[in-house]
């Protein structure tokens, strides 16, 4: 694949020695060059772009500036970026570093070191892509959804039953949440697919942390999650959802210069009642209810109608665990 430098500097006289002493080297397929910060930021948020070579005193969007511009999106993490500054000043160039910088030169810079330092960081680069993109086909290979790192559609189908089976054996409710995020299609449209990739791995993130450790989290479309409960009857999921609900709602992201908010509907319903006695059945109850949550408002929780306990007694429940082998 093409390899392209993005060389952010306010002197076209910098800009134009930068890139002579790169094209000499051989370095890149692609040289670019941007005229102050906001311009370079731009630019990233168009092209891909292997290294960046950044001035640090600039006007208005300055080195620093663009540093911080950089962390509101962590997709653009992994680009090394070298600061170049005529300040010898090393409080400057540990901000810099402490902002996120690779690198820094000190200008006038000497072409074979500003060629050797670039040769170093693309070679980290190369490095750390490889072990991504092997990690993101492991994932591919495994139960994990890639973007929310909770489990996939396959996984969860695979342990559901399984969950139900068990949940029959000791006679205890499994409740099952779909958790589906309001208006989302908009974020998207609004602030772009990127944007809503981040926004949706948050929210995973919060249904996450909300759930104990063996309740399952997945994620089982595009915007929508499923997370089974075990040994959680209806009146308990229902306090775990209303608090999913409001951990999510207290989210908020820095999406460029605009803060954006978001709500999610959720529907349960229990198993096993009078009329759910399988997954399909418990998974249609908790849709429909979902659907009534989006019905009424949205930023809702809304439960199955209960059916009347299954199990009658603590002394069935506990006669029942003595059984198992
Ligand atoms: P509602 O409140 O009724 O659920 O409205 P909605 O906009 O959330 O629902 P709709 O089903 O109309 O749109 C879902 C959107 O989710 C459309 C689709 O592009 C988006 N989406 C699905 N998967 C992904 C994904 O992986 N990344 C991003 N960014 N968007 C996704
Ligand atoms: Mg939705
Ligand atoms: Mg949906």
């Amino acid at each position: 694949m093409a390899t392209r430098v993005l060389v952010i500097d306010d002197s076209k006289s910098y800009r134009e020695q930068i890139v002579r002493a790169l094209q000499d080297a051989q370095l890149f397929d692609d040289y670019c060059t941007a005229n102050g910060g906001l311009k370079g930021f731009q630019f990233l948020t168009e092209n891909k772009v292997d290294l960046i070579i950044c001035d640090l005193v600039m006007p208005q969007i300055d080195g620093l500036k663009f540093l911080q511009l950089m962390k509101t999106r962590p997709d653009l993490g992994n680009i090394p970026v070298i600061i170049l500054t005529v300040k010898a000043d090393l409080k400057e160039k540990l901000e810099g570093l402490e902002q996120g910088a690779s690198d820094y030169l000190t200008k006038p810079f000497d072409a074979a070191e500003l060629v050797a330092r670039v040769k170093i960081h693309l070679k980290m680069k190369k490095l750390q892509d490889e072990l991504q993109s092997a990690n993101e086909h492991f994932k591919q290979l495994s139960n994990i959804d890639p973007l929310t790192n909770l489990y996939n559609r396959r996984f969860f189908t695979e342990v559901i039953e399984a969950e139900l089976h068990r949940s029959s054996r000791f006679r205890s409710y499994v409740s099952l949440l779909v958790v589906d995020i309001d208006h989302f299609k908009k974020v998207n449209d609004i602030y772009g697919h990127q944007a809503g990739d981040r926004v949706l791995s948050a929210v995973a993130e919060k249904l996450r942390e909300g759930l104990r450790t063996y309740d399952i989290a997945s994620r089982y479309g595009g915007e929508e999650f499923v997370l089974v409960l075990p040994n959680t009857p209806l009146d308990k999921a229902m306090e775990v959802a209303e608090r999913l609900r409001k951990a999510v709602q207290s989210l908020s992201f820095l999406i460029p210069l605009d803060r954006v908010e978001v709500t999610v509907s959720i529907g349960l319903a229990a198993f096993p009642t009078q009329h759910v006695d399988c997954f399909n059945a418990l998974f249609t109850r908790a849709d429909a209810a979902l659907y009534r949550a989006k019905q009424n408002g949205r930023n809702r929780v809304e439960a199955a109608a209960e059916d009347g306990p299954v199990f009658e007694s603590e002394k069935d429940l506990a006669g029942s665990l003595r059984t198992v082998e």
